[in-house]
């Protein structure tokens, strides 16, 4: 890294890693982050990766200036010069096709207010075509729970859940992935009794903790949930009088349940009959029970199934409504809660809002001056897919899809294929490689705004350093850009303004002032007038509205690939030190010292059948494609299922993963892709 002609300044401001939202700000002595005593990391503490969080602030590879396409190659050309080809070849394709030729892909890395402006240009220009990468993470998950609870997010606080005498932790490896959810809320509860039960085809950090550990096979979620539903019923572990009170469908469920062979599911699951009964005796009887839910869950085409299945068991037990319950998203990046909440998706406006809604529509038109369009537009791989086809246009705002997509080399051709592209990003990345314009914005330390974390909080950035060369803070970006294409003026002073906007038209950030935040937090629900936010949601009430919410009756589905008798089951997921495509943190020299390259975890008995030996090269394919790397030997990893992690952009573990998506949530399937292992030779 290069950080000697960059000055840097000691602000309080949020980790970019991940969804915990640890308070975090430069140390002058180390050159490194160190903590401060905020809302999520009372006493300063924080993980590794949020340690290296400067590492990448004053990297050489930084963009600085904007780059445009001339004769096949991009060369740097001033910000009027890239201005001016984007609103030249935006306004081409939208007179020629529509605005919904176009599409936006917002970032769940970006502040709110960069957000909320982005899928306002979407919108002002008359498309909803507008994600962000929530989609490829907890869409499903936010999908059921807004569908059942009326609000996609984590029902309880992670202050009230060490109240709990039960964790469940299905598909979520918080030790590694929310280190200090881990260490400072959860570790202290277990060490003062509380149970942990861990559904995980891998056996990880979190795995440590437990009292006990269901490998689970992926894609099999369902027929687990559902035994562990009937042995509750079976046991009588249910709670009669919230069943009566707050839960409708109770007999149809009864009867669905009534047919489930406890035994005949654990097999299907790949977990003992004993074990499973187990965990739904821990879960049954415990005063309070709560729900860890991640991706492991929600990252299959069956994920909103999957995520109604876990639902039951909170509604089945009265699990809801009190401290130390509930169901529990952990979010991966440090704003993905937040992307949504203010609309960055195809089909909700800020809030939540639906875009059918013509009362919505036009409370925000009222705002704007603009309506929104009524017809909810594609989500993120929908629009990858249709690249050349009916999306001529699109702005890749703080996102790597060519590295996080599944089925990559099909995305590849896809980003091969699209006429104009934008990409708008701090370094040059693989998705850049492809584009006509990219636009050289600012990192997380370079930024002011707010970011919502994963138990609702909105808490606010503060830039920690100067800008390189001549990259621009990414709010004024999105601002120009929203003044050049639309026929709005886009005059905001600042991210204060633009929030003050959002709690006009968002009903759950209403009562939020921006500069009443300080180095607190606020957390939605506030609704206006209110003295402060909703901590455990559904107590009196659901948040949809309804004292009720309906047990839901779900039937398991396979998975996309069906699994030959020579093949294996490739899962992924992530580690430690590393974040989401990599992009940022591969370009952190401590964080490669800890994990410069990827593995193949493999189970001895497959190792051995494979003839594969620890440290080996092997070829990992299918008939979507093949990577190169090397083994790890492991009985962390059940039998029958290999683990990637999809961080590195080689070996691109996502060339592997299909791109059938969940009915409902248009989430892909990225937890069970079949694959065959051969050996190449040494490393
Ligand atoms: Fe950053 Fe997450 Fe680590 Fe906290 S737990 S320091 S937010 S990466």
């Amino acid at each position: 890294t290069d950080s000697s002609d960059r000055s840097f300044q000691s602000r309080p401001t949020i980790c970019p890693f991940c969804g915990v939202g640890c308070g975090i700000e430069y140390a002058p002595k180390s050159g490194k982050a160190t903590g401060w005593m905020a809302p999520v990391n009372k006493r300063g503490e924080i993980c590794p990766k949020g340690a290296a969080a400067f590492d990448v602030v004053g990297h050489e590879e930084r963009l600085t200036e904007p780059l445009v396409r001339e004769n096949g190659r991009l060369v740097t050309a001033s910000w009027d010069e890239a201005f001016a080809r984007i609103s030249d070849a935006f306004s081409g394709i939208v007179a020629e096709n529509g605005a919904d030729a176009l599409a936006f892909f917002a970032s769940s890395n970006c502040t709110n207010e960069e957000n909320y402006l982005l899928q306002k240009v979407a919108r002002a220009l008359g498309t909803n075509n507008v994600d962000n990468c929530a989609r490829l993470c907890h869409s499903s998950t936010v999908a059921a729970m807004q569908n059942r609870f009326g609000a996609g997010a984590m029902t309880n606080t992670l202050e009230d859940l060490s109240d709990a005498d039960v964790f469940l932790v299905m598909g979520a490896n918080p030790a590694e992935q929310h280190p200090i959810i881990f260490r400072s809320y959860l570790l202290p509860a277990i060490r003062d009794g509380t149970d942990l039960i861990h559904v995980d085809p891998r056996a990880n950090d979190t795995t440590e903790a437990a009292t006990l550990h269901l490998p689970v096979r992926p894609g099999y979620d369902i027929p687990l949930l559902n035994a562990m539903a009937a042995v509750l019923l079976e046991e009588g572990l249910v709670d009669e009088s919230f069943l009566d009170d707050r839960v409708t469908a109770v007999e149809q469920f009864r009867a669905f349940v009534g047919s489930v062979d406890v035994a005949e599911n654990a097999t299907l699951a790949g977990v003992p009959t004993d074990n499973l009964r187990e965990a739904a005796q821990l879960y049954g009887e415990a005063d309070r029970a709560a729900i860890f839910t991640g991706m492991g869950m929600s990252q299959h085409h069956c994920g909103t199934d999957n995520v109604h299945a876990l639902l039951n068991l909170a509604l089945l037990t009265g699990n809801l409504g009190k401290r130390g319950v509930g169901v529990n998203p952990l979010r991966g990046q440090n704003n993905v809660q937040g992307a949504g909440d203010v609309g960055a998706l195809p089909d909700v406006l800020p809030g939540y809002q639906l875009v059918i809604d013509d009362e919505a529509r036009q409370r925000v038109a009222e705002e704007w001056g603009v309506e929104p369009p009524p017809t909810p537009g594609l989500t993120e791989v929908e629009m990858t897919h249709r690249f050349g086809e009916e999306i001529r246009g699109a702005y890749v705002f703080g996102e790597n899809p060519v590295i996080t997509e599944p089925n990559a080399n099909r995305v590849a051709d896809a980003f091969e294929d699209i006429e104009f592209l934008v990409v708008h990003d701090i370094f040059r990345t693989e998705t850049a490689e492809y584009a006509d314009v990219v636009l050289p914005g600012s990192s997380w330390a370079e930024k002011a705004g707010t970011v919502t974390n994963t138990d609702r909080q909105v808490m606010r950035m503060r830039p920690n350093a100067d800008l390189p060369g001549d990259a621009r803070r990414d709010l004024g970006i999105v601002r120009e850009l929203g003044a050049r294409v639309t026929d709005l003026d886009f005059d905001y002073e600042g991210p204060a303004e633009v929030f003050d906007e959002l709690t006009r038209v968002s009903p759950i950030y209403a009562g939020i002032r921006y500069d009443t935040i300080g180095t607190d937090s606020l957390r939605w629900p506030f609704p206006k007038g209110a003295s402060s936010g909703v901590g455990v949601l559904h107590a009196d009430e659901f948040a949809s509205g309804n004292e009720t919410a309906e047990l839901r009756s779900v039937e398991h589905v396979d998975p996309v690939d069906s699994v030959a008798d020579d093949e294996l089951v490739l899962t992924t997921g992530r580690v430690l030190q590393h974040f989401n495509s990599g992009a940022v943190t591969r370009r952190s020299g401590t964080l490669m010292r800890m994990r410069g390259e990827d593995v193949l975890q493999i189970h001895p008995e497959d190792a051995s059948d494979c003839g594969v030996n620890d440290g080996e090269l092997v070829r990992v394919e299918n008939d979507r494609g093949e990577v190169s790397v090397q083994a790890e030997v492991t009985p962390a990893i059940r039998q029958g299922t290999v683990f990637m992690t999809f961080h590195y952009a080689d070996p691109l573990v996502n060339v592997l993963t299909p791109d059938e998506l969940d009915p409902v949530a248009r989430i892909p399937e990225y937890k069970h892709a079949a694959i065959r292992v051969t050996v190449t030779g040494d490393a």
